[in-house]
């Protein structure tokens, strides 16, 4: 699908991942719709953006399919990147990712259906994958057993996006990311830091700190998923997008405390596992995108280094 000169809709492109693709779709001069109940999305984000004539924005709810039909006429490619990405949420609230995450993606395709659109990006995830068996893990690994109702719900995403694609003649491409971080990323990061903030002296670690995961800087993210849906034609492809090595989450809490230029900080880890849910060992591989001609530019390493640094206003 070519992402040139189009108008393309984007749910959730006031977020953190969806205000850099909107900023990207512009430069490449596409028209573009950002559709987003701000429910984490923030007038910040876009700031940058706003006043660009090729940018419009709709404040809209995924559930309010009225509102989301209006919003979408007019438009030719869908990127769906709104959602409710809190991972550990799924414990205590069974709810909200079926209807945020499930019902929204259903009511999109409902809608594209009538409208006969016909391209579709979704933001999917690496916890498709449950706790996978071989690493780094391939698209085509299975069976696909998510542990946490989050990684349920972007599965059951995928497969709606699939049968959709099949039965009305959609394009469409799911990306499965790793841990995208970035300035505005939340997460470890911004856990970290705001822990540190309020006790420079002490920081809680969630889990033993060994868990160990491909972390992929936003930069990275939005070239990998424009690349990705640039390069398919036709049918559903599923694509991992990451770095090509891990990080654990020690190394994490003592890049965040050094950037911050703290030591001695006595970490306080709350047992083996993080939260149920959790995935403890994360890599993807990334064979499939890089014969398309892209490759990560920073590593794990790098790319935690760079947003925390931007996060602190360093960078
Ligand atoms: P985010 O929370 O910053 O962005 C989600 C956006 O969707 C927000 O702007 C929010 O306001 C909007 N939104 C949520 N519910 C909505 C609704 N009902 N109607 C309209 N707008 C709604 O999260 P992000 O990190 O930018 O993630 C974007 C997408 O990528 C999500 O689908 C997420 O599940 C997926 N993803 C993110 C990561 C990551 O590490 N950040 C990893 C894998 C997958």
């Amino acid at each position: 699908m070519k992402l040139e000169g189009k108008r393309i809709f984007v749910t959730g492109g006031a977020g953190f991942i969806g205000s850099e693709l909107c900023a990207k779709l512009l430069e490449k001069g596409n028209e573009v719709t950002c559709f987003d109940n701000f429910s984490s999305g923030n007038e910040e984000f876009i700031a940058g953006i706003r006043s660009n004539p090729k940018f419009t924005v709709v404040k809209g709810d995924m559930l309010k399919v009225r509102e989301l039909r209006n919003a979408l006429r007019g438009c030719e490619t869908v990127i769906h990147l709104a959602a409710n990405p809190d991972v550990r949420l799924g414990q205590s609230d069974t709810n909200v990712h079926f209807e945020q995450n499930v019902v929204a993606t259903y009511n999109l395709l409902e809608a594209m259906k009538s409208q006969k659109k016909k391209e579709l990006v979704f933001a999917s995830s690496s916890v498709v994958y449950g706790v996978a068996k071989v690493m780094p893990t391939p698209e085509d690994y299975g069976p696909l057993l998510p542990v946490s109702l989050y990684g349920a719900s972007k599965l059951a995403c995928e497969a709606l996006i699939s049968a959709y694609a099949d039965n009305f003649k959609m394009t469409a491409v799911m990306m499965r990311y790793a841990n995208v971080i970035g300035r505005h990323a939340h997460g470890v990061t911004r856990d970290f830091k705001k822990k540190l903030e309020a006790n420079p002296a002490e920081l809680e670690i969630l889990g033993d700190g060994t868990q160990t995961k491909s972390y992929l800087h936003l930069s990275d993210c939005v070239s990998g998923t424009i690349l990705a849906a640039e390069k398919t034609e036709s049918g559903v492809e599923p694509y991992n997008l990451g770095s090509e090595d891990r990080l654990n989450v020690r190394t994490i809490a003592d890049i965040v405390s050094g950037e911050m230029g703290l030591s001695n900080v006595n970490y306080k880890f709350t047992g083996k596992q993080a939260w149920a849910g959790d995935i403890k060992v994360m890599l993807l591989s990334v064979e499939k995108i890089k014969k398309l001609g892209w490759k990560p530019t920073l590593n794990s390493e790098q790319a935690v280094r760079k947003a925390v640094r931007e996060m602190l206003g360093k960078e």
